[in-house]
C-alpha cells in the first residue's frame, strides 16, 4: 500500500436521495472506499418502478456512465440521438442540428428514466460500502456539537425526530423540493408559468424511433408560436421490456399550467386533435394514449445556490437541488452526472479533508452550472411562453444560425455538454465529453 493509500481517511458519507445525483454520488464516493448510507424518501416498492419522463442524455453524461461502467447498459436499453429537428407549423426549420456535425463519433440517447436508475442502483446493489435505506423523509441537516460532520434528521410516524450519523460528509442529492429550504443556507428558486404534460409512449409502428441511414433516431419538435410545443423524444425500452416490444416514444406536450384543467374539461379527443393537427404523424402513436390520467403534468423551476455547500454542516449540494432548471436545454441528468464525478475528485484530491474538498468543488462548478443556468433561462421563453414577438425572431433567426458553421458549433457544444463557460468556440477538455466514444475500460 503506498503511503498515500495510508493517509487517506475513510469517510462515513450519508447522501439524502437516490435519484440520478445520489446514485452517482454513492458510487464514484464508494469507489475511494468511503462508507455510504443513502437515505430515501420512496418506499422499496416504488424504487423498483422509477417513474418519471424520459430523459436526453448527452455526450458529456454519457461520458460519465461509462467511468461508472454502466455505458454498456444504458446503449442497450437507449435509442441513441443523433439528430435535433424542429419545424414549425408550416414547416420551417427552426432547430436542424446534427452531432455528427460537431464531430463524427458524438451521439445523445434518449432513455426511460427507469433503465438509467436501474443501471446505477443496481451496481449500489452489488456494492458492499453503500447500503440503501428506504422510507426515511428527511427534514433536514443537523451540524454535530461534539466534532466534526453532521446529523441526517427525519421524522418517525407516532414519535418525534430522529438523526442518523454521525456523517463525515453529507450529500444532499434529494432533487427540486430540496431540504436545503429548513438548512441555513442561501438559494433562490423562482417557478415558470409554462410546464408540460407528458406520456410515454410504445411506437408501435416505428414511426418516430426507426433509426435513420446514419444508425441513429431525431429528437424532433413542432412549433407553434412560443404557446405550443410538441416534443417527441425516442426513449428505447425499460429493463422489464423483451426486444420484441414496440420501443417507446416520450411524448411532451408544453403549456402554460394554468391552462391545464382547460385541457382535461374540453376532453382527452380534443387534445389529441390538437396535436394531430399540428404533427399529422402522430396519429397512430395517440391511438395508445386511452386516458387523461396518462397526460402527466411537470411544472418547472430554477434554482440558484451561490455557494454549492456548507461547511457548517459538512454538506454538499448536487444535482437539482443546488441548480434545477427548466428542461429545455435537456440537460440537467447530466449535470447532475458531473456534479457527482466533480465531488468525488476532489473528495480523493484533498485525501478525505472535507471542507478543502468541498471548496475545490463548488469552485470547479460553479461557473460551468451558472452558463448552463444562464442558457435556460434565456432560451426557455423562446420556446415557452406568450411572447408573440419572441416566437416571430425564434422563426426567422434561428433556422438560419443553424447553417452557418459558427454559431451551429456554438450550439453544438452547449448541447453536447461541452461548452467552456461561454467563451465562444472553445469547448472543455476534450476526454470530458468524448470519453464515452473511447475505447478503453471504465475507471
Ligand atoms: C419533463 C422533464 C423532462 C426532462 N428532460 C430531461 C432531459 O431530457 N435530459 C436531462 O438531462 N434532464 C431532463 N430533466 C431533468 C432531470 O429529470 C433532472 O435534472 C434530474 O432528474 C435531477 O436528478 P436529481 O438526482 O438531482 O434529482 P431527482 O431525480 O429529483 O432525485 C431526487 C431523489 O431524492 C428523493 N428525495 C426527495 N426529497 C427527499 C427527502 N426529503 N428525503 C429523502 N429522499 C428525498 C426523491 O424521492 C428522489 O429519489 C427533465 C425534467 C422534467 C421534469
Amino acid at each position: 500500500m503506498s503511503t498515500l493509500a495510508l493517509t487517506k481517511k475513510v469517510l462515513d458519507i450519508g447522501i439524502v436521495g437516490l435519484g440520478t445525483a445520489g446514485l452517482a454520488s454513492s458510487l464514484f464516493l464508494s469507489r475511494l472506499g468511503h462508507q455510504i448510507t443513502i437515505f430515501e424518501k420512496s418506499s422499496q416498492d416504488q424504487l423498483t418502478d422509477a417513474a418519471g419522463a424520459g430523459l436526453g442524455l448527452q455526450p458529456i453524461g454519457l461520458t460519465v456512465l461509462k467511468k461508472l461502467g454502466v455505458l454498456d447498459n444504458i446503449l442497450d436499453h437507449g435509442s441513441k440521438i443523433v439528430h435535433l429537428h424542429s419545424l414549425t407549423r408550416e414547416g420551417k426549420a427552426v432547430l436542424d442540428l446534427r452531432y455528427s456535425d460537431f464531430r463524427p463519433e458524438l451521439y445523445g440517447v434518449g432513455i426511460h428514466r427507469d433503465a438509467l436508475f436501474q443501471a446505477l442502483y443496481n451496481q449500489c446493489l452489488d456494492d458492499d460500502n453503500i447500503t440503501i435505506v428506504p422510507n426515511i423523509d428527511v427534514t433536514t441537516v443537523k451540524e454535530n456539537k461534539q466534532g466534526n460532520g453532521s446529523y441526517v434528521c427525519h421524522n418517525v410516524e407516532g414519535s418525534s425526530s430522529k438523526q442518523e450519523g454521525p456523517f463525515n460528509l453529507i450529500v444532499c442529492a434529494d432533487g427540486r423540493n430540496s431540504i436545503r429550504q429548513n438548512m441555513n443556507v442561501k438559494s433562490y428558486e423562482s417557478k415558470y408559468k409554462f410546464g408540460c404534460l407528458w406520456s410515454i409512449l410504445p411506437d408501435v409502428d416505428g414511426e418516430f424511433s426507426t433509426k435513420m441511414d446514419d444508425g441513429g433516431t431525431t429528437l424532433f419538435q413542432r412549433l407553434d408560436s412560443t404557446k405550443t410545443m410538441l416534443g417527441l423524444l425516442p426513449t428505447g425500452r425499460t429493463p422489464s421490456m423483451s426486444k420484441e416490444d414496440p420501443t417507446l416514444v416520450s411524448l411532451f406536450w408544453s403549456l402554460d399550467m394554468n391552462t391545464v384543467s382547460q385541457v382535461r374539461q374540453n376532453g382527452l379527443e380534443h387534445w389529441k386533435e390538437q396535436v394531430v393537427a399540428l404533427e399529422p404523424r402522430t396519429r397512430r402513436l395517440l391511438d395508445t394514449l386511452q386516458s387523461l390520467d396518462q397526460l402527466i403534468p411537470a411544472s418547472y423551476s430554477d434554482t440558484f445556490m451561490p455557494t454549492l455547500y456548507d461547511a457548517e454542516t459538512y454538506t454538499a449540494f448536487v444535482g437539482d437541488c443546488a441548480h434545477a432548471t427548466s428542461p429545455q436545454l435537456g440537460q440537467g441528468a447530466n449535470l447532475a452526472l458531473v456534479d457527482a464525478w466533480v465531488l468525488s475528485k476532489a473528495i480523493d484530491a484533498h485525501q478525505g479533508n472535507v471542507i478543502p474538498a468541498l471548496h475545490q468543488y463548488d469552485h470547479e462548478r460553479k461557473w460551468r452550472l451558472r452558463f448552463y443556468q444562464l442558457n435556460s433561462r434565456i432560451l426557455t421563453p423562446v420556446f415557452q411562453s406568450n411572447s408573440q414577438i419572441i416566437g416571430q425572431l425564434r422563426d426567422a433567426f434561428m433556422g438560419p444560425l443553424c447553417n452557418f458553421s459558427l454559431s451551429k458549433r456554438q450550439m453544438l457544444t452547449v448541447l453536447a455538454g461541452a461548452q467552456n463557460n461561454g467563451i465562444p468556440w472553445t469547448t472543455i477538455p476534450e476526454e470530458e465529453f468524448m470519453g464515452f466514444t473511447y475505447e478503453y475500460e471504465s475507471e
